[in-house]
């Protein structure tokens, strides 16, 4: 289609108070990281996620970095990870000297397959991080089962996943800790920004501690720890608490328009796969990612290409940690996530698309798909 705009595959909806909030920031002078609105944010996000508190930190990596100290991974340690994420997950493991040990994932919710966790554990294993890929929600119980059992930490790494559920219970408070990611194209932005959610207060002290550079809240430049900059400035947490304010409305858009997808996709379900949201769960639709059946026969990066010549922007599915240079020295056989991971592809999905636009996705997608010409 001649003249059509280009379709990008996220953008960021700033429509509420976010300019205000701003502006109170730049005009009252508390443009750091002390002001109102950092605890704003903190309390109303807690609140969100269902979890008693919440530890805003600088973006989503440092949020799980911070998590994995607080928590005590050091080295020696071995942190079972989905192989199929975004490299943030592993690398926060690397940061505390800790090994990240991959997992494959399960076909249906592309994440951690539980049934594949317990001969990962061994003696080393401290903790389990859990990822809510592209706002689908982990089997959290079959995870669970598998840490009581051995005594470990469970992480969420709920960076795509703000206001998903599992069994009707908020993402961010399934597990000791969740941190969530406020970058640019995620269901919420600040910018750049993370938070930690926990409901164990001695985690929260222990989490505020390493992100404040490691200082003794009772003793000013008395250090007791080496801890980081991590800290989340008072812009960002008013642009924060704005778009908590609006994120009903973000979700409902989401699912509005994933329901969208599935109804022009089904014409082609012999053809492509979705990340279907499964009984137990309510997914958040960060993105729309959509697997390549065996039978296409055209590749995926093909795909991409003909799709960025019709103006629509995607991404590929993330490549598997274990494929990546510092991980490749994993041993171990990951066919699920290698799959997803060559034959998938996400979709655009953000609060600036209509149905027409919908539409036109799901119809070029199945016209490459189905190879018919051009
Ligand atoms: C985005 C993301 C992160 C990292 O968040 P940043 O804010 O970019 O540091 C971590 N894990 C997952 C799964 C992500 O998608």
């Amino acid at each position: 289609m001649i003249g059509r705009k280009s379709i990008p595959v996220a953008h960021p909806v700033l429509e509420g108070n976010e300019k205000k909030y701003v502006l109170e920031c730049l005009e009252s002078g508390w443009i750091s990281s002390i002001g109102p609105f950092i605890g704003s944010f903190e309390e109303s996000f807690a609140r969100f996620c269902g979890a008693t508190y919440a530890v805003s930190c600088n973006n989503g990596t440092s949020a799980l970095h911070l998590a994995l100290a607080a928590l005590g991974a050091g080295p020696g340690d071995e942190i079972i990870v989905p192989t199929l994420t975004f490299v943030a997950t592993a690398n926060a493991v690397r940061y505390c000297g800790a090994q990240p040990v991959f997992v494959d994932s399960q076909a249906c919710t592309m994440n951690l397959n539980p049934e594949l966790l317990e001969e990962a554990v061994t003696g080393r294993t401290k903790g389990i991080i859990a990822v809510h890929l592209y706002g689908h929600s982990a089997d959290m119980d079959g995870i669970q089962d598998v840490a009581r059992r051995h005594r470990l930490f469970v992480i969420e790494d709920a960076a795509e996943a703000h206001g998903a559920l599992y069994k009707g219970r908020p993402i961010g408070s399934l597990a000791h800790a969740a941190t969530f990611s406020f970058y640019g194209n995620k269901i919420l932005s600040t910018g750049e920004g993370g938070m930690v959610t926990t409901s164990d207060a001695s985690l929260r002290d222990r989490l505020r501690l390493l992100r404040g550079q490691g200082m003794d809240p009772d003793r000013r430049y008395w250090f007791p720890i080496v801890g980081y900059n991590y800290r989340m400035t008072n812009v960002a947490a008013a642009i924060g608490l704005a778009q908590l304010e609006q994120v009903d409305r973000f979700l409902d858009q989401r699912r509005n328009m994933a329901c969208k997808y599935e109804q022009c996709l089904a014409a082609v379900h012999n053809y492509v796969e979705i990340q279907t949201e499964q009984p137990w769960a309510k997914h958040a639709f960060w993105s729309y990612p959509v697997i390549l059946r065996d039978s296409v026969a055209i590749r995926r990066d093909d795909v991409m290409k003909a799709l960025e010549q019709d103006g629509i922007e995607t991404r590929p599915v993330f490549h598997p940690m274990h494929t990546l240079p510092p991980y490749r020295n994993a041993v171990g056989e990951y066919p699920v996530a290698d799959r997803l991971a060559t034959r998938g592809l996400c979709l655009p999905m953000h609060g600036l698309l209509n149905e027409d636009d919908i539409c036109y996705i799901s119809h070029r997608l199945a016209h490459w798909c189905t190879g018919s010409g051009t």
